[in-house]
């Protein structure tokens, strides 16, 4: 296990059964390799042998460590892997990620291009201006920089707007780096209620048939990321698919009349923190900042080493849950930096040094991120991608 090579041996509680295992952190994450693993064999199962699958690892592979995701990727084969940044990049191959392509989807900015050349990474690339200075890096460097074209087909974010004719005018005149692939992002792919993603789609395919019969045609194509890869967006997956989500155990939920998912992965993640106090409180006592939470009759408290400088959000205060000896538990008065009180009064098992889970399965009880999500009043990226860097990460 990574932590123990710091150092720290591994607690093994008995009995084996809630308290199965606990790291000697006061909050942390196991991260199942196994689980990431079998998330990427269903999702290249789905798309068939036809389609490579492009392993999103942005953002420290959201939350689950993006050097260890990248070992099991590559490990199990993973040819691409996809990052936002060249600094991510970077990071990978610092670490030793060699045998992968690594797409950097947020392409680079001029002080970038050295590493870009240095690291051998593939940038996503935005604008024509762009494909000029990706080929003046090319012919610098006398090495082949292959890149990929990323076309704004709607979503009105990162991408070109030019038309065909200005594309194929820049690549003419452009010979030193090649475009290997041409993308697009979909908006909406899991809104069924929508028609942003077909739009899209007949967007991007003017764009590379017009290319097409100029005789240009990039060897990869790709627009589908987990959304619709899991809802069998079959026309957009093309050559290749970026799989970030699904790879860690989630698909959006849709809307409208969506298809049956084809996606079958699990979350790989499970965040634990420890208990530093478990107390009786009187009738009538208030808990935390600004004295929000009263309790309405004499109840047991516990106090968990861990608050939303570790991710557990603001917003989870007076009405998240967390699980705590196999049973869901409230979130009492306002999470604090370091500190969040919960309600023990179901239980006199736990004790000081006991682990909660904050997200993941415990018992016959699970909390997943979707959930948490929803109640923090966002969405599960954006609370695995919280889980903060002093919340440890150990893989099992
Ligand atoms: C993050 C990202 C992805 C992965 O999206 P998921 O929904 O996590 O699969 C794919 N493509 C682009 C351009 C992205 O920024």
């Amino acid at each position: 296990m990574a932590w123990e090579q710091s150092g720290i041996r591994l607690c093994l509680v008995p009995p084996f059964t809630i308290k199965e295992m606990s790291a000697p952190f006061r909050s942390y994450v196991l991260v199942s390799r196994e689980q990431i693993a079998r998330n990427f064999r269903n999702v290249r199962s789905v798309v068939g042998p036809q389609v490579e699958v492009a392993c999103v690892v942005k953002a420290d592979a959201y939350g689950h460590g993006a050097l260890e995701v990248a070992r099991v990727l590559s490990a199990e084969g993973a040819k691409w892997l996809a990052v936002s940044s060249v600094d991510e990049g970077v990071q990978l191959r610092g670490g030793g990620i060699h045998g992968a392509r690594i797409l950097v989807m947020g392409g680079f900015l001029a002080y970038e291009g050295d590493a870009v050349v240095e690291f051998d990474l593939t940038p996503a690339i935005h604008s024509l201006a762009q494909i000029r200075d990706v080929d003046r890096l090319a012919a610098a460097s006398g090495k082949p920089i292959r890149y990929h074209l990323k076309i704004d087909s709607g979503m009105g974010r990162l991408g070109t707007r030019a038309s065909a004719a200005e594309i194929l005018a820049t690549l003419a005149d452009t010979r030193h780096a090649s475009m290997e692939g041409l993308m697009t992002h979909f908006a909406s792919a899991a809104d069924y209620t929508s028609p942003q993603t077909a739009a899209q789609l007949a967007y991007f395919h003017d764009i590379c048939q017009a290319l097409r019969l100029a005789g240009i045609s990039a060897p990869h194509l790709h627009t589908s990321s987990t959304n619709a890869i899991g809802y069998g967006r079959t026309e957009g997956w093309h050559t290749l698919v970026r799989a970030g989500h699904a790879l860690y155990g989630y698909v959006s939920p849709a809307r409208g009349d969506a298809p049956p998912r084809l996606l079958d992965v699990k979350p790989a993640l499970t965040w634990k923190a420890k208990l530093l106090a478990v107390k009786e409180l009187p009738e009538g006592a208030l808990v935390g900042y600004g004295g929000s939470f009263r309790a309405a009759r004499a109840m047991r408290i516990g106090i968990l080493g861990a608050g939303y400088a570790d991710g557990i959000f603001h917003r989870l205060s007076n009405r998240g849950k967390v699980i705590a000896d196999g049973k869901l538990t409230a979130i009492l008065g306002t999470v604090s930096m370091d500190l969040t009180t919960i309600d023990l009064s179901h239980t006199t098992a736990l004790a000081a040094g006991d682990d909660v889970t904050l997200l993941g399965t415990e018992g016959e009880c699970s909390l997943d991120a979707q959930q948490l999500a929803k109640v923090a009043g966002t969405i599960s990226y954006n609370i695995l991608c919280s889980i903060s860097a002093r919340v440890r990460r150990v893989y099992v």
